[in-house]
Parts: C-alpha cells; sequence; structure tokens
C-alpha cells in the first residue's frame, strides 16, 4: 500500500498496463482471426511463430514502458523534491533560496510561482529587519537626548529650571509621536483603519481646513489660497482621513516653506476623479529623492526634518489611507528651491453632498498641522 502511494510506482503501474492490454488484444486477436484466416494444417506452426514474437515484442514493450516510466518520473518527482527541500530551507529562515526552473510548462510554472514567493517573503523579511533598524535609531536619537539632560541635572552640570524641563518634555513629545505614528501605520499598513466612504465637497474641506491653520500661517509668514472652480467638486471618500491626509500634506508644506511662501491648495474634477494639489513655494524636492519619499522614515534631509521632530511617516501613512479610499497620493517638484507638489487623487462623488461640510469642520484638529512641534 505504501509503494502505491508514491508517483514513480504508479507510473510505472500504468505503463505496464498499457504493455499488458497491448499483449492480451494481440493475443486474442491473433488468435481469432488466424481460427478464421489460416490452414488448419498450417495453424500449430502459425501460433508458435505469433507466440515467440509476443515475447519478444512484450519483453521490448516491457523494458521500454519500464525505461520510461523512471525518466518519466524521474522528470516529475526531482524538481518536486527539490521544492520540498527549498520550501523546509525557507522555513528555517534561507530567504536566499531558489529552485532551477524545469523545461516542461507545468513544472516551470510551479518552480517561477515558487520563486516569486521565495521573492517576496526576502523582501518581507527584509523589510521587518530595516524597520526594526530604523525604529531603533528613531528611539536612540530622543533617548540619548534625554539621557544627556539627566546626566546633566545629576552632575549639577544642568539646573532645574524650566527651561531643561521644556527640552526634556520636547524630547519625550518626539518620543510619543514616533510612537504614535507607528501605531497608526501598523493600524493603516493592517488595513485596520475603518474607511467610511460618503460623498463630500473638496472644495469646501479644503476652505475649512485653509480657516483652520490661518493663524499658523499667518505666525509663520506665509500665504494661502484655495484654487477651485466655482460650485462644488464632489469626492466619494471618507471625510475624515481626507482632511487628515490634507493636513499631513498642509502640515509638510507649511514646514518646508520659508517665510513669504504661499501654499496653494488646487481642486479639479473630471467624470472619474477629484484632485486636490497642495503646492508650495518652498524647500522643494531633488529628483532622485522623489521617488522615495513615500517609504517609511525615509526623509531628504534627516537631520532637517529629525531636528524639527518629523518621524518621516507621514507621507507612508498618507498614501496607504489615499490608497484604502480608492485613490493615490503623487508628488512632483521641479527641483531644489523650487517648491513641491503632492497632489492626492480620490473617486468621483455623485449626487449630493447631504450636508456633511458642517459637521466635518468639527471633525479636523488643527494639531497634525503644527510643524511637528
Ligand atoms: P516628516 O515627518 O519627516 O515630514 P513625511 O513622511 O511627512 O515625514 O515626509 C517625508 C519627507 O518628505 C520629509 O522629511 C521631507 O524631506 C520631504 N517632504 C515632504 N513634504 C515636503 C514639502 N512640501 N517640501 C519639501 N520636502 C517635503
Amino acid at each position: 500500500m505504501g509503494l502505491w502511494r508514491q508517483l514513480r510506482w504508479r507510473i510505472i503501474a500504468a505503463q505496464m498496463l498499457v504493455v499488458l492490454v497491448g499483449v492480451v488484444t494481440l493475443i486474442v486477436t491473433a488468435d481469432l482471426l488466424a481460427a478464421r484466416t489460416v490452414d488448419p494444417a498450417l495453424l500449430p506452426v502459425f501460433e508458435q511463430a505469433v507466440l515467440q514474437a509476443l515475447v519478444v515484442a512484450a519483453l521490448a514493450a516491457t523494458l521500454v514502458g519500464l525505461g520510461a516510466s523512471l525518466l518519466l518520473a524521474r522528470e516529475i518527482l526531482r524538481p518536486l523534491r527539490q521544492l520540498a527541500i527549498s520550501s523546509r530551507r525557507i522555513a528555517k529562515g534561507h530567504y536566499d533560496e531558489r529552485v532551477a526552473v524545469p523545461v516542461s510548462d507545468e513544472l516551470r510554472d510551479v518552480a517561477q510561482s515558487f520563486n516569486q514567493m521565495a521573492e517576496a517573503l526576502a523582501q518581507v523579511e527584509q523589510q521587518r529587519v530595516t524597520l526594526i533598524g530604523n525604529v531603533a535609531h528613531e528611539l536612540r536619537t530622543p533617548l540619548a537626548g534625554l539621557e544627556g539632560y539627566l546626566e546633566g541635572l545629576l552632575d549639577g552640570v544642568l539646573p532645574g529650571d524650566p527651561e531643561t524641563i521644556s527640552a526634556m518634555q520636547h524630547e519625550v513629545r518626539r518620543l510619543r509621536r514616533l510612537v504614535d505614528d507607528l501605531q497608526h501605520l501598523s493600524r493603516v499598513e493592517t488595513g485596520q483603519v475603518a474607511i467610511h466612504p460618503q460623498v463630500f465637497d473638496m472644495v469646501a474641506l479644503a476652505q475649512r481646513i485653509v480657516a483652520q491653520l490661518r493663524p499658523q500661517i499667518i505666525e509663520r509668514r506665509l500665504d494661502i489660497v484655495v484654487d477651485a472652480p466655482d460650485g462644488a467638486v464632489l469626492a466619494y471618500a471618507d471625510p475624515d482621513r481626507t482632511a487628515q491626509v490634507l493636513l499631513n500634506l498642509v502640515g509638510n508644506a507649511i514646514c518646508y516653506t520659508p517665510e513669504d511662501g504661499c501654499i496653494t491648495l488646487r481642486v479639479r474634477g473630471d467624470a472619474t476623479c477629484v484632485q486636490i494639489a497642495v503646492e508650495d513655494t518652498g524647500i522643494g524636492i531633488p529628483a532622485e529623492a522623489l521617488p522615495y519619499l513615500f517609504e517609511r522614515f525615509y526623509r531628504v534631509d534627516p537631520s532637517r526634518s529629525r531636528a524639527s521632530g518629523g518621524s518621516g511617516i507621514g507621507l507612508t501613512i498618507a498614501r496607504h489611507l489615499a490608497r484604502a479610499m480608492g485613490g493615490d497620493i503623487t508628488a512632483a517638484s521641479p527641483g531644489i528651491g523650487k517648491g513641491s507638489a503632492f497632489t492626492l487623487t480620490l473617486p468621483r462623488g455623485q449626487g449630493d453632498a447631504g450636508g456633511e461640510h458642517d459637521k466635518m469642520s468639527a471633525r479636523i484638529h488643527a494639531d497634525a498641522t503644527d510643524c511637528h512641534r
């Protein structure tokens, strides 16, 4: 029974069955034909000759059948065995393991899919290792700051005055912000953030965000305008999450635009999409950095962003949210010192915004836009 479960023996048995059926059919048909067509006097000689031919043919067919079965079994089983060995190695953490791609179409498909899966696992593992390294690196800076202040206080080098305490509080806030961002990111990446799409007016949302942020804009000596067509531009998305994404984009624009700069929220809509671009006249982004902006912890100028408390996660979260709402975010910049534009695209809404604007304004919080404090 054990042997019967092995593919090799099943292939051999199938071939032998074909040989057996062939031999039996030949014997029966030869007998029947001989009885009708051969002279009875010659029948024994004829039967003898047929029998000899059959024995030779049966032996040859058996040998060829066995050889062919073994070759076929080897061709099928070797890659399968290799797959099993490689799977076990991957399970033990050897993510660089790959299998050779066989010639036959079906087995090639299996091997290629396996290699793709191994590649994806290797990438996930690499991301995991990088993430841990990044988190450790990000935690080290504020912790080292706090440690320095505490040592200074203990040694009496630093006075225990409000200024020192406020500097320590700043480091604690950075830690807190990083932990909050990480928690938010993990929820967004695992799809745990609830999205409640509805039809709302993007122009109204843009105007409310601008009104909300105006004091901060004035404080930083910037200007902000909404450029939109007359009337409503309806989007179909979660207004809370859209506000969150826009607050992040405008917050960055405020952060990276020097005094006397201008921020524009440009709203446009076509038959299927609504676009809102957050454009600034700020420090701009070099072309080589654009593809990495939405990666976790990526900052164009790490020292500058870290000094302002930026975790480098904001855009990652924003893009995840945009995609979860069926849209996306793209970034563009003509170059350093020439400003940047981040465009949020969302599905077009049909019908009526349903008086959501007033509710929406109450839900917009300014805390995400304070240039990372
Ligand atoms: P951070 O918290 O560091 O701002 P983000 O993910 O929001 O993280 O942004 C990632 C990086 O993208 C920033 O560190 C900055 O280098 C760059 N960036 C984002 N928005 C702008 C902008 N409007 N102008 C110039 N650079 C920007």
